[in-house]
């Protein structure tokens, strides 16, 4: 169900305005408006979901399918040198539209984006722990 209060939302239905670049049956995908790079995309399902767990795996595949033919012409039309596939679940992780989306952010050399990686390591036996843990979760 289309929520009424959702940008997301208001984009699929035409209510509101998106630079588009993609559309078929499960998804559109347009220009971000508050690009972190030239050509910055958002490839949004057409139904509401909130977080990406919320999606049957088969809305997830169909959200996903136009990510590569995308970002090629990404690269193409900006000569960028890689991209970032991001999809953010939660305010704690930076979501800001409560709608599923997935960015796609052309990298170029230097270009100043980046994001902290402060690698860590584990303490003896947590990593085989997490695993059977994960396991034991994924079976449920
Ligand atoms: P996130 O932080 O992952 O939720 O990203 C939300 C993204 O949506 C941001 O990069 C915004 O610039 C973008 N955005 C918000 N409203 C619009 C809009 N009306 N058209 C295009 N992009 C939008
Ligand atoms: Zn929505």
């Amino acid at each position: 169900m289309p929520q009424t209060d959702c940008v997301f939302c208001k984009i699929v239905a035409g209510q509101i305005p998106s630079a588009r670049v993609y559309e078929d049956d499960a998804c559109i995908a347009f220009l971000d408006i508050g690009p972190l790079a030239d050509a910055h995309l958002l490839v949004v399902p057409k139904e509401h979901y909130e977080w990406i767990t919320d999606m049957p795996p088969r809305a997830v595949a169909a959200v996903t399918q136009p990510i590569p033919q995308l970002a090629r012409a990404v690269m193409k039309v900006t000569g960028a040198e890689g991209f970032n596939v991001l999809q953010n679940n939660g305010k704690v992780s930076g979501q800001a539209v409560p709608h599923v989306h997935f960015h796609i952010i052309p990298r170029r050399e230097a270009d100043g984006l980046g994001y902290r990686w402060n690698a860590t390591q584990y303490p003896g036996g947590k990593l085989q722990q997490l695993q059977q843990a994960i396991l034991k979760a994924t079976e449920s």
